[in-house]
């Protein structure tokens, strides 16, 4: 069933079921009253990432003051799991773009891996746990993904878990098709990684490769920024092994 893309639509971290009256922040109340100007009594869906989406009515006390009223469930909480995101973290804007297209993406968990090129030494987690509360928020994703403190990269890969795919997105592969290159996988947990604009090292690669059940996989012929790589692997992933296949 499609998401009700037309009703707004908020995360709330509270426990939801029929008949809760939960009390809006000040963000959530200046959101739904003065941004999207809407009337008591008006729909709105909320969602707290583990038990599916609501749908609830606006209870207005006072300009200041606003709370919803839980009605029913309108769709269940998915129990399927994307693939996991590690990447190397941006510089701002364009890290601000590269988590709202993972999660609208579908995917679980985020992972900054802190590579030799990486350009950024510190990663503001919570602007970017607000970018993937923003991106579930516009896209109706109930689950909410992951974000996990940045980690030195020799260190993530060395602890990487067996059973695990590891899509490594690698610049310096030949040409090749990431669609065979994904499909000799019948991968149950994946986890797609992509690094800084700098690219790997010889020695970061080296490495990668020479560990069990890493994917190389090419991106095509020209070089690609990072969120895009981001955007087209993720793609390509959800498509070959994930829940673009439609079942
Ligand atoms: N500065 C590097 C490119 C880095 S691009 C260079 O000029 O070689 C940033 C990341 O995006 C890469 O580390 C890789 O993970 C991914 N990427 C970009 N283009 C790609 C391609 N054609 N194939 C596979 N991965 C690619």
């Amino acid at each position: 069933m499609r998401p009700d893309f037309r009703t707004p639509r908020i995360f709330l971290d509270q426990p939801l079921q029929s008949g809760a009256g939960i009390a809006l922040s000040r963000d959530q109340m200046n959101y739904l009253l003065n941004v999207m100007r809407l009337a008591p009594g008006s729909a709105v869906l909320v969602f707290n990432g583990r038990e599916g989406e609501w749908r609830a009515h606006l209870a207005v006390a006072s300009k200041r003051e606003a709370s919803l009223t839980i009605d029913v469930q309108t769709r269940l909480q998915p129990t399927t799991t994307g693939p996991e995101y590690a990447f190397a973290p941006l510089k701002h804007a364009r890290l601000d773009y590269m988590v709202q297209k993972a999660v609208e993406l579908g995917v679980s968990r985020l992972v900054p891996v802190l590579t030799q090129h990486t350009q950024v030494a510190r990663v503001n987690l919570d602007r970017m746990r607000a970018n993937v509360i923003e991106a579930a928020e516009q896209c109706g994703v109930l689950s909410i993904a992951a974000v996990v403190e940045p980690q030195p990269f020799e260190r993530w890969l060395r602890e990487f878990p067996a059973g695990r795919a590891l899509v490594f997105c690698d610049e310096g592969s030949e040409s090749a098709s990431p669609i065979e290159a994904l499909c000799a996988h019948a991968a149950e947990k994946i986890c797609v990684l992509v690094g800084p604009e700098g690219g790997f090292s010889d020695e970061e690669r080296r490495n990668l490769l020479a560990k069990a059940g890493v994917i190389r996989l090419s991106l095509g012929p020209r070089i690609l920024r990072a969120d895009t790589a981001a955007v087209a692997a993720l793609t390509l992933v959800q498509s070959v092994l994930g829940d673009w296949r439609g079942r």
